[in-house]
């Protein structure tokens, strides 16, 4: 990868980092409002807080992704993806620059981890 590029997609990954951790400080305190109402409340929207933690994980995983995509800048393994070691495709990177899996591996996964269905 060129230096220019690379210091591009540094830049990108930066401010994506920024604005996951405004995200997760703004979902937290929302769910810390929520805790509080729920307190006076005798029927607590469990349904709202769960979502929003859901929300919060998600943030937290691309966080993730985003400092291990910096760090793999770092020691040079940039694009390469964490499970297969292939190269994951410039498209693929240019929408999503803190991905640590290629496409193929991606889709895997979340056939593997999709959440059950709600049972309500
Ligand atoms: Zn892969």
């Amino acid at each position: 990868m060129a230096e220019d590029t690379r210091s591009q997609v540094r830049r990108k990954l930066e401010a994506q980092r920024e604005e996951t951790l405004a995200e997760i400080s703004r979902l937290r305190n929302t769910l810390k409002c929520e805790l509080e109402y729920d307190v006076e409340e005798s029927d607590p929207d469990l349904w709202e807080r769960e979502k929003i933690l859901a929300l919060l994980r998600n943030m937290e995983q691309k966080l993730e992704s985003i400092a291990y995509a910096l760090r793999s800048m770092d020691d040079g393994t940039y694009g390469i993806c964490e499970s297969c070691r292939r190269e994951i495709s410039p498209a693929r990177l240019e929408a999503l620059p803190h991905t640590t899996l290629c496409i193929e591996c991606k889709a895997l996964t979340e056939r593997r981890f999709a959440p059950a269905p709600l049972k309500r």
